[in-house]
C-alpha cells in the first residue's frame, strides 16, 4: 500500500508542476525517433515508449518525418506497459512549450495536419508557435 501511495503523490507533484494538462492526463516528455516497422517512439530517459494520438492530428503530427528528433511534451494516458497515447503534443525548445502546427505563410492559412495550402496548393512549413498564438484555434 506504501508503494501505491508514494507513486500517487508523485503523479500529484508532476501535475502540479506541469500546469493546466488536460483533466486527469499525465504527462511524458522525451525524445521523438520514428523507427521504422514501430512507428513513432518516444525516448524518456532510459525508457522508449510507443506513441499514438488520442486524434488524427495528433497522430499525424507524431508520424511527420520532420517532427523526428524533437523534445516533445506530451499530456495523454500510459497504455500497458510501454505505450502511451498523446491528447496534447508540444514541442520543447529552450524551456518553453510551443504548439507545432502546419502553415502557409503566402496565405495566411493554418491547418492541424500537413499537406497542400488548400489555396495555393504549396507544401504547409511545420511551425511551432507559442501556445497562445492567434494561429491556435484550438
Ligand atoms: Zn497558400
Amino acid at each position: 500500500m506504501r508503494e501505491i501511495g508514494r507513486a500517487a503523490r508523485s503523479l500529484l507533484l508532476l501535475a502540479a508542476l506541469s500546469g493546466p494538462a488536460v483533466a486527469g492526463a499525465k504527462v511524458l516528455t522525451g525524445d521523438l525517433a520514428l523507427i521504422p516497422g514501430r512507428g513513432p517512439v518516444l525516448k524518456s530517459g532510459d525508457q522508449q515508449y510507443r506513441l499514438s494520438g488520442a486524434d488524427d492530428d495528433v497522430e499525424s503530427l507524431l508520424r511527420d518525418p520532420r517532427m523526428a528528433g524533437r523534445r516533445l511534451h506530451l499530456e495523454g494516458q500510459f497504455k500497458g506497459s510501454d505505450g502511451f497515447t498523446a491528447e496534447r503534443l508540444y514541442v520543447l525548445r529552450g524551456g518553453q512549450r510551443y504548439r507545432a502546427i502546419y502553415y502557409c505563410e503566402v496565405c495566411n492559412l493554418t491547418e492541424f495536419q500537413p499537406g497542400d495550402c488548400v489555396c495555393c496548393q504549396k507544401v504547409l512549413d511545420l511551425v511551432e508557435v507559442p501556445p497562445d498564438d492567434a494561429r491556435v484555434i484550438k
